[in-house]
C-alpha cells in the first residue's frame, strides 16, 4: 500500500458540458490538493482536440445493441454518426467502455502521455463492460486506466436502485405509474439526472481512477471508503455522505504526498 510505482506529474480533466453538476473547477482544486499536483481543466475531449468526422463514426461503431454478446464492431448508420456529432439524444445508448477508451486515447497526442500525465474525461455516454462470468454487459460509472473515463449516466444507472423502487414500478404499472412522483419518494435513496450530488460522486470516481492509475488497485473493501465499489445506489450515497478514504487509504495518500514533496 505504501509503495506507489507511479507518480503523476499533471492531471488533465475534460469536462462534460451537458452536466454542470460535475463542477469541474471545484473538482480540479480538490484533486490538486489531494494529490499535490497541477490540474488543468479542458473543454470536452472532442472540443479540445481536432476531431475528424471519422471519430464520430468510430464512436457510433462501439454502441452495444445486444448486452448478451461480447463486443462486435457495429456499422453505424448516418443518423447514428450524426447524433454522436451533435451530442447525445434523450434516450440512453450503451457503449463498450474499452472501445471508447481507445478512441479517447487516440485523440490525445503521445507527447501528453510522456511524463506520466494523467487524463480523465467525463461523458454522458453510458460506458459498459462485458463480464464473462455472467455473459452480459454491465453499466460502469468509471473505466480505469489512462485516459480514464467517468460516465455521469453510469453513476446514475450502473449502481442498482433500491429493490422497493423496482417493486413499486411493477406494482403501479397497471394503475397509471407516475414515475416523477415515485422518484421524488425515493430521492434520498438514489442519484438522478441533474442531481447536485453528482459533484461528490465525480470526486469519488475520480479518486478511484487515480488510485487505480498509481497502484493498479482501484477498490477498497470498506463501505465507508471513497474507493468502495458500490453496487447499490444506497451504498454510493453512504460513501458520498462520508466523503472520505478509510484510514489505510488515507495513510497511503499521505505517504504518496510525502514522497512527491
Ligand atoms: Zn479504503
Amino acid at each position: 500500500m505504501s509503495i506507489f510505482p507511479l507518480k503523476i506529474s499533471k492531471i488533465f480533466l475534460y469536462d462534460e458540458p451537458a452536466v454542470p453538476q460535475i463542477e469541474i473547477n471545484d473538482l480540479a482544486k480538490f484533486l490538486g490538493r489531494e494529490f499535490q499536483v497541477d490540474v488543468e481543466v479542458r473543454r470536452s475531449l472532442f472540443q479540445h482536440f481536432e476531431t475528424k468526422d471519422e471519430v464520430f463514426e468510430d464512436l457510433a461503431s462501439c454502441r452495444i445493441f445486444n448486452i448478451r454478446i461480447p463486443f462486435e464492431k457495429h456499422k453505424p448508420t448516418r443518423e447514428e454518426t450524426g447524433s454522436e456529432e451533435q451530442g447525445q439524444s434523450g434516450s440512453i445508448v450503451l457503449y463498450d467502455g474499452f472501445e471508447l477508451q481507445n478512441i479517447y486515447r487516440d485523440l490525445i497526442p503521445a507527447s501528453e502521455f510522456s511524463h506520466n500525465e494523467f487524463h480523465l474525461a467525463f461523458t454522458t455516454r453510458l460506458t459498459c463492460s462485458y463480464d464473462s462470468n455472467d455473459y452480459r454487459y454491465h453499466g460502469r460509472a468509471v473505466i480505469c486506466s489512462n485516459p480514464a473515463i467517468i460516465s455521469t449516466t453510469g453513476i446514475i444507472e450502473a449502481p442498482a436502485k433500491p429493490r422497493e423502487y423496482y417493486l413499486k414500478i411493477y406494482e403501479k404499472i397497471g394503475q397509471g405509474l407516475n414515475l416523477d412522483r415515485l422518484k421524488e419518494e425515493f430521492r434520498e435513496r438514489f442519484l438522478d439526472y441533474n442531481d447536485l450530488r453528482l459533484c461528490k460522486a465525480a470526486r469519488t470516481y475520480a479518486m478511484q481512477a487515480i488510485f487505480y492509475h498509481i497502484t493498479g488497485m482501484p477498490f477498497c473493501e470498506s463501505k465507508e471508503c471513497m474507493l468502495y465499489n458500490a453496487h447499490w445506489q444506497e451504498e454510493l450515497i453512504r460513501m458520498l455522505e462520508a466523503g472520505r478514504l478509510c484510514s489505510g487509504h488515507q495513510a497511503a495518500l499521505d505517504n504518496y504526498r510525502k514522497c512527491s514533496a
